[in-house]
């Protein structure tokens, strides 16, 4: 049996932040993570974005780690026994800790047909196994029209491929923007050779290899070399729920980043917090969540006093568009929108009960901390806002 006073589960940005934060209150700490990767911990976000716009490459994705660090890696645990606080791996392996952080992210929801042919955007495998399809290739189908889908399409167009988005809503981001300005956007990427096919669902695929069918619910057949979807993530929170802690919409934790348990914590995409500003719980599936809730649980664990009330950003590249945002951006909501160029230049500031839940920042930089201090306060309040240069 091994034995690390601080466990982590999960290889991904969460964890390599929590490294950070334990070291910064026990520079001496004896961590062990394991993960299911093959790789160490990296950033997700250049592989929808830089990585296909030249401005990284893959010798940049790669965490700064703290020395010292135990890494199980291409092992994923099977069993928490958190009486005795033991994790068990696939091989066989069992890991005593005393301190536990679950950071066991998300992964792709599945279409009901494709099996492999279909590749579920959102590792390093699956950049590099579109790459190599996209830099020999030409017809790509996107599936999804939510981040993946609109960054990848954007990402392969950009490489001069043909691309086909299909996604059942109306419209490129019709779940967190303005209907206008969603319906505008299935116009941009069409003007950038994009074939968008709103209101379209995929039904079934046929073929082998390069050489692919996908069926769509209109009976429309479309030809194309591979298949690219990204149409959600499910919170991984299996294991969290057989060791019988608190689940619902990802794992509880605390104001600390404290599951039910008071030795283990969780943080990322699968952690469900209470959002101090917004007065809701939340779980968020972007980067600066991640980033920022890896590093407080990581100082909670090793016993400083932490409370992570910080209500994190997220942004977006959409061909040479680009946003930052802060709260909630959901299309239900009221909405005051304020171009300064339509389309090209504005903020969007979402609102309820009339108050300010979420800024989008469109195309509008170096605003982010301005627009979180937004965030609970009354909409009606003109001193409170934004000013576009
Ligand atoms: P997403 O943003 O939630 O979008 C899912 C999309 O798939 C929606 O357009 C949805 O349409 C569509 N969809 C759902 N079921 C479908 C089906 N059966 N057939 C076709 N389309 C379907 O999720 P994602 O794009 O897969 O991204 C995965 C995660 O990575 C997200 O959590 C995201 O936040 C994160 N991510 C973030 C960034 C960023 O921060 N810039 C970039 C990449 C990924 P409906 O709305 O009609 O259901």
């Amino acid at each position: 049996m091994k034995y690390h006073p601080y466990l982590i589960i999960g290889g991904g940005m969460s964890a390599a932040s929590a490294l950070q934060g334990i070291r910064a209150v026990d520079d001496q700490a004896d961590i062990a993570v394991i993960s299911s990767e093959e790789y160490y911990p990296y950033d997700r976000p250049p592989l929808t974005k830089q990585l296909w716009t030249g401005k990284k490459t893959q010798d940049d994705i790669w965490r700064d780690l703290p020395e010292g660090i135990t890494f199980y890696l291409e092992r994923t645990v099977r069993e928490l026994d958190l009486e005795r606080k033991e994790a068990s791996d696939n091989a066989g392996e069992t890991y005593r800790f005393d301190k536990l952080l679950l950071a066991t992210g998300a992964k792709p929801r599945r279409l009901p047909f494709g099996e492999d042919r279909i590749i579920y955007f959102r590792s390093l495998d699956s950049y590099r196994r579109l790459r190599a399809l996209a830099d020999t290739y030409e017809r790509f189908a996107v599936i999804g029209g939510g981040f993946i889908g609109s960054e990848i399409a954007a990402a392969l167009a950009m490489q001069g491929r043909h691309v086909t988005l299909l996604f059942p809503d109306d419209a490129i981001g019709a779940r967190l923007f303005p209907p206008d300005l969603a319906s505008h956007l299935n116009e941009y990427y069409r003007e950038r050779g994009v074939d968008v096919l709103s209101g379209e669902t995929a039904v079934g695929l046929e073929g082998e290899g390069t050489e692919l069918t996908l069926v769509t619910g209109s009976s429309r057949r479309i030809d194309v070399n591979a298949v690219v979807a990204g149409i959600g993530v499910t919170p991984n929170v299996g294991l969290a729920q057989a060791a019988g802690l608190e689940v619902s919409d990802g794992i509880v934790v605390d104001r600390s980043l404290r599951t039910s348990h008071p030795d283990v914590y969780a943080a990322g995409d699968v952690a469900n917090f209470y959002d101090q500003r917004l007065g809701i719980r939340r779980r968020i599936e972007h980067e600066d969540a991640a980033n920022s809730m890896g590093a407080a649980a990581g100082r909670a664990m090793a016993g400083a006093a932490t409370t992570y009330d910080y209500s994190p950003m997220y942004y977006s590249d959409l061909f040479d568009l680009g946003y930052e945002a802060v709260g909630r951006l959901d299309s239900r909501l009221q909405m005051n929108v304020n171009w300064q160029e339509p389309y090209r230049k504005g903020i969007i500031y979402y609102l309820d009960q009339q108050r300010v839940c979420g800024v989008l920042l469109w195309n509008v930089w170096g605003k982010v901390d301005e627009a979180r201090e937004l965030l609970g306060e009354p909409a009606a309040d003109p001193a409170r806002t934004l000013q576009l240069e």
